[in-house]
């Protein structure tokens, strides 16, 4: 598999990409790429993630299948329906209406039933599951939304690309006695994170 030959070694991250039908998150005129390894367009401007970019996101949240999670950029769904085969249950927040309701056929049509969707600006999360295990952020950010550090659990973990609009840097924040430790994986491209917390719509 392209992705465990440029070094993604988690095993059960690994059988996750392999089980989750990536063209059924791609639409109809760019399935035929859905499994080369790159971004792909998703409507209103936005992307469905690098495959590759997508497994090593994973591997840094160091899931347990206990784990609740909430990720923020729903997109297509299917960085959230590789969550939810490893984790208990998974939220992910996509802030542009019409996208979150493709994403929610998409996993219906997965079968994947431990993922919900909601509408809103994942920037301040969604406290009322709070705390989470792992967050994962797949957009673009300045910075790591002070809500979602509020959020995590004594011993989670957030994945995020953070810098600027046009190059980030994936950052892995881990709270531990309720301090933050962060540790950087290197260059990366997402779409922005928009709204509070974000960059200005
Ligand atoms: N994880 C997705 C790819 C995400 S692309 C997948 O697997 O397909 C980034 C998504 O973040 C876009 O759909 C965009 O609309 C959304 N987004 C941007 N800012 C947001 C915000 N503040 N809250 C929630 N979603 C946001």
């Amino acid at each position: 598999m392209q992705i465990a030959a440029r070094g993604v070694k988690d095993e059960r991250v690994l059988a996750a990409m392999r089980s989750v039908p990536r063209h059924l998150f791609v639409p109809l005129t760019f399935r035929e790429g859905a499994y080369n390894d790159c971004p792909l367009p998703i409507g209103r401007g936005q992307t469905i993630s690098q495959p590759y970019i997508v497994a090593v996101m994973t591997e840094l949240l160091r899931l347990e299948p206990g784990d609740r999670v909430l990720e923020i950029g729903g997109g297509s769904g299917y960085q959230a329906a590789i969550l939810g085969t490893l984790a208990r249950d998974v939220i992910s927040i996509e802030r542009i209406p019409e996208v979150a309701r493709m994403a929610e056929e998409n996993l219906s049509e997965t079968g994947i039933v431990n993922v919900t969707i909601v509408i809103g600006n994942g920037t301040l999360g969604y406290p009322d599951k709070a705390p989470y295990d792992a967050i994962l952020i797949t957009a673009a950010a300045p910075e790591v939304p002070p809500p979602l550090i509020d959020q995590l659990a004594e011993g989670g973990r957030l994945v995020a690309p953070v810098g600027s609009r046009d190059l980030q840097e994936l950052v892995r924040c881990t709270k531990k006695e309720g301090a933050i430790t962060r540790e950087y994986f290197g260059g990366v491209v997402f779409v922005p994170l928009l709204g509070r917390h974000g960059w200005p719509e």
